[in-house]
């Protein structure tokens, strides 16, 4: 395939405005499916999560799932969205080999949930309004593997193999309306959406909301227009894009490539694309006009969902607490700097960090293990932090004995490390590892008679208001005392020593 042309992004911006719009498919954690009994669980062997209903044999009927109607109703409230007080299913018909029973159970003009609104901010805080032009219930379809071919597509594939486990899982499509006024910011304001739906639906537990697992994915439209000009370009959709740095990526490319093609006085085709992240393009699906015939007609099987005001009101009272709100609230609480609540935020340790405040620690002390050490180590290992083998009580433990005075910043390392090797609870590895911070002054007093025995003219430098040349005697009685000596007791004795 011939690479794309692309014009500079700086250049593109200049001469075309941007309009996104994004589609954002959530897959919801009930226990069963969306229409049928079947287990809702990811990983187990193909095929064995199914039923009549979820492959479409003759004769089987569907029933509606209330805790995925109750799930749907929560996402559409925290979206800010009205919810419907009378909705239909409907049949959206086509032919898919991973689509047993030839149409789809959506929801099309008669959607759940409709005109919300949420507020994105961008990693440097800068902020953005996403209008909801809806968010609606429908079934996911199987899975199909591809096999024998290079690229895993069905092009040069042998044979392909049909999962239908996943076929009727419930989902929540969640659509924007046309975002307008992003300009250079665009992909990030997508890739910092998709982040927010991401966060809002696992804070709430409807989803598990892991990308890499397909649980939360993106369908990005792009268009350009030159500036000025009213009329909208012809757009792009970019399916299934399942990392968030994908999505900023896709989209950054799609503007590129678009703003070439029309420069050159060339169109745009109206079609659907594939991101391949490995090699950081998108490359054509297949063509979709606006008036794709699905032959949408209401499900004549399932009766209308019809939510009492009073149990929309219960769900409501259950939302946990807006996530930017929840943000705010810990920044004051903890008192972090823009700059270091935003490196929190970004390296995802808002809840390490609150969990272990919780248990004791003060706050800039937690940040400090959770952004420093911890981090360092997580990544050493290849795993995110939460993946540590050690918990927040544990680290709030930890430091309340470096407050206390009996670890030294060097031994409480030490601590963790134990910790992480499986040496059981901190107090276990202070034990066996033999680490006490020396508080024999005598033991002190000797090792820095001895330091001072090799630096002579330190003593001088301080009387003469040099109080940093301790730090030389303070380094060598450390060492002596095997880093078990309070450092700043040291410090002490040497200044007392001084006078
Ligand atoms: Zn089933």
């Amino acid at each position: 395939m011939a690479k794309d042309q692309l014009m500079a992004y700086e250049q593109a911006i200049e001469q075309f405005e941007v309009v996104i719009g994004l589609e954002v498919h959530v897959e919801l954690n009930t226990k069963s499916k969306m229409f049928c009994g079947c287990a809702n669980v990811f990983g187990s062997e193909p095929n064995t999560n199914v039923c009549p209903t979820c492959i479409g044999l003759p004769g089987s009927l569907p029933a509606v799932n209330k805790k995925a109607v109750e799930n749907s109703i929560a996402i559409g409230l925290a979206l800010g969205c009205q919810i419907a007080p009378t909705g239909r299913f409907a049949r959206k018909n086509y032919f898919y080999p991973d689509l047993a029973k030839n149409f789809q159970t959506s929801q099309y003009d008669e959607p759940i949930a409709f005109e919300g609104r949420v507020e994105i901010e961008l990693e440097d805080g800068e902020k953005f309004e996403v209008l909801i032009e809806r968010a609606h219930m429908e079934e996911d379809a199987g899975k199909l593997t591809h096999v024998g071919g290079s690229t895993g597509r069905i092009q040069g594939a042998e044979y392909s193999l049909v999962d239908y486990n996943r076929a009727g899982v419930p989902l929540v499509e969640i659509v924007t309306k046309p975002v307008f006024g992003a300009g250079a910011r665009a992909p990030e304001l997508a890739a910092a959406y998709v982040r927010a739906i991401r966060d809002m639906v696992k804070a709430m537990n409807v989803s598990d909301a892991r990308m890499e697992r397909g649980n939360v994915r993106c369908d990005a439209n792009v268009s350009l227009r030159p500036k000025g000009q009213e009329k909208l370009g012809t757009r792009t959709e970019t399916k299934n894009v399942n990392s968030i740095r994908s999505v900023e990526n896709a989209v950054r490319y799609e503007i590129q490539r678009q703003a070439y093609i029309l420069a050159g006085g060339g169109s745009i085709t109206q079609e659907t694309r594939h991101w391949h992240e490995d090699r950081g393009h998108t490359s054509a699906g297949r063509p979709k006009s606006d008036a794709d015939d699905y032959r949408y007609f209401p499900e004549p099987d399932l009766v209308p969902v019809q939510p009492a005001a009073e149990w929309i009101e219960q769900i409501r009272a259950t939302l946990p607490e807006n996530p930017a709100l929840r943000r705010k609230r810990l920044q004051g609480e903890w008192g972090f700097s823009d700059l270091e609540f935003r490196d929190v935020v970004n390296a995802d340790l808002l809840d390490l960090i609150e969990a272990t405040v919780a248990a004791g620690a003060q706050p800039q002390a937690a940040r400090k293990w959770w952004s420093g050490e911890l981090s360092r180590l997580a990544n050493a290992q290849g795993v995110s932090p939460f993946e540590l083998v050690i918990s927040p009580e544990q680290v709030a433990q930890i430091q309340q004995l470096i407050d206390a005075g009996d670890l030294t910043d060097r031994m409480a390392r030490e601590v963790v490390a134990g910790v992480l090797a499986g040496e059981g609870e901190p107090a276990e590895v202070i034990e066996k590892r033999g680490l006490k911070v020396v508080t024999d002054e005598g033991a002190l007093v000797a090792a820095i008679d001895a330091a001072l025995a090799q630096q002579p003219d330190v003593m001088e430098k301080i009387r003469e208001g040099k109080v940093q040349a301790a730090g030389a005697v303070i380094g060598a009685v450390m060492k002596a005392m095997g880093g078990q000596a309070d450092a700043a007791r040291v410090r002490e004795l040497i200044l007392e020593r001084a006078k």
